[in-house]
């Protein structure tokens, strides 16, 4: 085989240099009468070989082109190359943990472990390329959600008075502003029960200048005042009256309570005496304590008693009068004398007289 190369070789050189230069000394007669014919017809007639006709020269067929006469033969690329590295994750306890839970996130979750599992039935060669593949993959992936801010370690500076924590790469905030703190007040105007004050500070943060009101101050509590008195029936019942306390400062009402008595026995039954007495017959006002002094109650019970009996003493110096008159005839100044001796004013009896005609 490597000789009938070689002398294809030759004889393909020949030809070329028969074109170029037909006698050309380069080449022997040897090598022109294994080449062409045309060379063996030039061949000296006095060889001890017979010319060798061309038919002997066995001219192989071209055989495949392999060697320095061709270009490798492709191969082709392992069966594997043909499947596409597809992205793969690590088993799920090693999955990185990821900031919030996006939809984003999930998919890009789900993709991976989909291609995890691919990978898993890839021969190891394969595995080593899709493994590859896969890291640049999350590489560029985590790399865009670093960028667009969907991940963030956090760089946070603290709250302000204005502004709340804030992440200074991707802005997140958390909580709220702190507002000023005044740590030391200095008061401009002092507050009372009926006026507000004000006061000053420095903010200890920022340094602001804060004014603030200061409330009114409380009411300083002055004496009971009995705006309602309480009342006693003629049979000895006690109703309530009303105190109220004022400030002392503004006069406010600040508060507001009933008050009541406890009748001892004996202002009770003076009390109750009175009553009958003014049932039946008419009295001035010390006439009546003089009847109970005589029945022997003593003068503050028989004051007390008169004092809440509730008759109308001007009218009791009209019935008066009327009792007079029924039983004798007066003058009008006598009648008035006359009122004046029971006990009644000069007042109650001109009006006790003029009541009856006078
Ligand atoms: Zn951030
Ligand atoms: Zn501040
Ligand atoms: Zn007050």
């Amino acid at each position: 085989m490597n000789n009938e190369q070689t002398n294809n070789k030759d004889k393909n050189q020949s030809e070329v240099a028969q074109s170029q230069n037909a006698t050309s000394e380069s080449f022997g007669g040897e090598v022109k009468s294994i080449g062409k014919h045309e060379a063996a017809s030039v061949k000296p007639s006095n060889s001890e070989f017979p010319p060798p006709s061309v038919d002997a020269v066995p001219i192989p067929a071209p055989a495949p082109l392999q060697g320095d006469s061709g270009f490798p033969q492709p191969t082709m690329p392992p069966q594997e190359t043909q499947k596409i590295p597809q992205p793969a994750m690590p088993p799920q306890s090693q999955q990185p943990t990821f900031q919030g839970s996006t939809k984003k996130e999930s998919q890009f979750k789900a993709g991976i472990s989909g291609a995890a599992t691919k990978i898993k039935n890839m021969p190891i060669k394969t595995k080593i390329i899709a493994s590859g593949g896969l890291l640049a993959a999350i590489v560029v992936i985590v790399a865009i959600l670093f960028a667009t801010h969907v991940l963030c370690f956090h760089d946070w500076e603290e709250a302000t008075c204005y502004e709340p924590k804030t992440c200074t790469i991707c802005g997140q905030t958390e909580g709220d502003p702190l507002g000023h703190y005044v740590e030391e007040w200095t008061t401009d105007v002092e507050p009372t029960c009926s006026k507000t004050g004000s006061e000053h500070g420095n903010c200890v943060r920022c340094g602001l200048e804060i004014n603030r009101e200061i409330p009114l101050a409380e009411h300083t509590p002055g004496e009971w005042k009995v705006t309602e008195e309480y009342t006693i029936t003629s049979t000895g019942t006690v109703v309530p009256g009303t105190q109220t306390q004022y400030c002392s400062v503004c006069g406010a009402e600040m508060d507001t309570k009933s008050y009541t008595i406890e009748l001892t026995m004996s202002q009770e039954n003076a009390l109750q005496r009175a009553a009958s007495y003014l049932d039946t017959m008419s009295f001035s006002y010390s006439g009546l304590i003089d009847q109970l002094e005589f029945e022997g109650y003593s003068t503050e019970d028989a004051t007390f008693a008169v004092d809440h009996c509730g008759a109308d003493w001007n009218e009791q110096a009209a019935k008066k009068a009327q009792d007079y008159l029924d039983f004798m005839s007066f003058s009008r100044s006598g009648l008035i004398d006359q009122l004046m001796f029971e006990g009644f004013t000069r007042e109650q009896a001109e009006y006790g007289v003029a009541a009856v005609g006078y």
